[in-house]
């Protein structure tokens, strides 16, 4: 089962402690497929937790990828917009383990999982992320994406400018390229209209282009009221008071 697997592969990521507990739900999961990892610590908890945040049962795998530490840039995508294979179209080109990534992110049973090697499962687990990701680039750029973007956005989801002029403005995620694994996320300031290195260290696995280079300016274009006055500060360094000449 495609599911449980989820459970399973996830709780390898050692910094990772929401797939740890994660893990905690579907320990038994592990224990029938006899899978262990060597960090046996982690595993012994199982007896003391009678309570999962992740919930397998409850949670949707869009949703648990996207509460991962790290991935708070990204929103969820509906259903039905992966659904639409239109929606969809080159992506199978650019993803191997296509259909099976496609049934982990819309948490459908898969009928072939069961004879997948564990190398393969990973595979499969890293291909949903590739999948979602450039099915996430898509999606931010219609308008039920934009919207759900809005609200992330004024929630402060993508963090601040660090540039003390632009007086704490909010910024949105940036890819520096369209092609995947070239670059990873970056945050854009509409203020002095410079980019930045998000402030969590999460983040710096995180894709850019599962933001792309487009996004941003696209946002600010449609929410045109969002759009801040330009800096119009800037910091002029002084020696003992006197600016210091340009030649
Ligand atoms: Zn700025």
């Amino acid at each position: 089962m495609m599911k449980a697997n989820r459970g399973v592969f996830r709780s390898f990521s050692e910094t990772d402690l929401s797939s740890k507990e994660f893990m905690k739900g579907s320990s038994s999961t592990a224990k029938d497929n006899n899978i262990y990892y060597e960090d046996e610590s982690e595993t012994s908890s199982e007896e003391d937790s009678d309570v999962s945040c992740f919930d397998e049962e409850d949670v949707s795998w869009i949703s648990w990828f996207c509460s991962q530490k790290g991935n708070e840039f990204f929103c969820e995508v509906d259903d039905d917009y992966i659904l639409d294979d239109f929606n969809l179209s080159g992506l199978n080109n650019i993803v191997s383990y296509y259909d099976y990534a496609l049934d982990l992110i819309l948490d459908a049973e898969s009928s072939h999982d069961d004879t997948l090697t564990y190398e393969q499962n990973n595979m499969v687990e890293s291909d949903a992320e590739l999948l979602y990701g450039l099915i996430h680039v898509r999606y931010i750029s219609t308008s039920k994406g934009m919207s759900a973007m809005l609200e992330k956005y004024r929630n402060y989801d993508f963090g601040r400018c660090p540039r003390v002029h632009c007086n704490k403005q909010r910024c949105l995620p940036v890819g520096q390229s369209d092609i995947p694994k070239s670059s990873t996320v970056k945050i854009y300031c509409p203020k002095c209209e410079d980019v930045y290195a998000p402030q969590s260290r999460h983040q710096d696995n995180v894709d850019g282009a599962y933001f792309g280079t487009t996004f941003p300016h696209l946002f600010l274009m449609t929410y045109e009221h969002l759009q801040p006055q330009k800096a119009n500060q800037n910091y002029v360094p002084r020696v003992y008071g006197f600016r210091i000449r340009k030649e």
